[in-house]
């Protein structure tokens, strides 16, 4: 990303968040947008797509902590696109070149922050010298790119691998990127002389922006490419096999790194994004590191205690001693039974005990009740409750 865009782009704007969003009401923006302008449900809508772009990197800035104070900084000092003022500036002129050059003060209010932004903003007011690199041969990192993963609950506890069908933006084949047809070559942009740059003079401030000849490449294509009509870019399709890792929960975002587009020459491979959906299990439930099960017992099983079969996720059942007196709802942990952490070990089974009455008796067992009945007939379970209601 352009350190440009930090001034030019409005993040907050974009995700439609105000500037105080907490990182909640950050993704949940994100999400929102994210799922309405996915290239997958728009196909070759070119305008949501954008919009996609823009959702996409507002959000990596502002989700990241440290990259969101330094936006937040940058915009704070020049105010939101070229019309900022310095704070305390007495009307002297200066350049932004200057400035990060490290050789001006800075102003008492924001002392401390010139260094900071003298890297932030190297990338950019460096361009006018004498070096003439030219916008297509400079290494370029690929996109980032966004998709969306449906696991069942078993995969998501144990890990899986899945196969990604991605799309993303590259270097057009038949030009090679550079946007001109085939035979043809671009020339320097003479108005910047290829720096891509242009100054502009706004009263006291030279800023820096795009040249408008050349829209920043620093390249004029006279016969334009007839394959990507003189864009250079092309979409790239590819399916890749992703490594979901084991643990991750419904609604997680999974960032496999250079897993994104490839990078141009020579430039890094973009990171790729996953959002995970985790379908609910018919039995296991999750909390946290830890499974749940619900497993009937008898009133008899509770009473008097009994060895019991709890069934794995994906193992033999296990045998979990429940003692005499057993309460209804009471939580036994298996230990190791759960999901896997990220280190390799594992969470528990937490199995809570639900006493189920038998919905109909025979003629023996409702005789042996009777008996059982009278035997206990002294004790009335409500006697405490009753007591209890009456002295409040
Ligand atoms: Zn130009
Ligand atoms: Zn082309």
């Amino acid at each position: 990303m352009s350190t440009k865009d930090y001034l030019e782009k409005d993040y907050y704007a974009v995700l439609g968040v105000p500037k105080t969003a907490t990182a909640d009401e950050i993704k949940k923006a994100y999400r929102k947008l994210a799922r309405q302008y996915h290239p997958d449900t728009n196909q070759g809508d070119a305008t949501k797509e954008t919009k996609f772009k823009e959702v996409s990197e507002a959000y990596d800035v502002l989700s990241d902590t440290k990259r969101r104070k330094e936006y937040d900084e940058a915009r704070t000092l020049f105010g939101s696109g070229v019309g900022g003022q310095r704070p305390g500036g007495g009307g002297f002129p200066f350049d932004f070149g200057d400035l990060f050059g490290g050789t001006a003060q800075q102003g008492g209010q924001t002392g401390g922050a010139g260094e900071r932004l003298g890297d932030l903003f190297g990338g950019l007011f460096n361009r006018g010298g004498s070096t003439r690199t030219t916008t297509t041969s400079r290494p370029r990192r690929g996109q980032d790119i966004e998709s969306e993963v449906t696991l069942t609950f078993t995969e998501a506890v144990e890990g899986t691998t899945v196969s990604l069908r991605l799309t993303s933006s590259a270097a057009c084949a038949a030009c090679t990127g550079t946007g001109a047809k085939a035979g043809t070559t671009p020339r320097v942009c003479p108005t910047c002389e290829g720096t891509g740059a242009a100054s502009r003079n706004l009263g006291n401030f030279a800023f820096s922006e795009p040249c408008r000849d050349c829209k920043g490449r620093g390249l004029i294509v006279d016969v334009p490419c007839p394959v990507c009509e003189g864009s250079g870019r092309a979409k790239s399709t590819r399916t890749i096999q992703a490594r979901i890792p084991a643990g991750v929960a419904d609604g997680q975002r999974v960032k496999l790194k250079a897993k994104g587009a490839p990078g141009e020459n020579g430039g890094p491979a973009g990171d790729l994004y996953i959002q995970t959906h985790v379908k609910p299990h018919a039995v296991f439930g999750r909390s946290g590191d830890n499974l749940t099960i619900t497993v009937p017992v008898t009133f008899s099983e509770a009473a008097l205690g009994a060895e019991i079969k709890v069934p794995t996720l994906k193992g033999m059942p296990v045998t979990l001693r429940i003692p005499a007196g057993t309460p209804n709802g009471r939580t036994f942990r298996v230990r190791g039974r759960g999901v896997t952490r990220k280190d390799g070990t594992k969470g528990d089974l937490l199995a809570s005990v639900e006493v189920v009455v038998p919905k109909t008796l025979d003629d023996k067992s409702r005789e042996l009740l009777n008996e059982f009945s009278t035997a206990v007939a002294s004790e009335d379970p409500r006697a405490e409750l009753i007591q209890r209601a009456r002295s409040e």
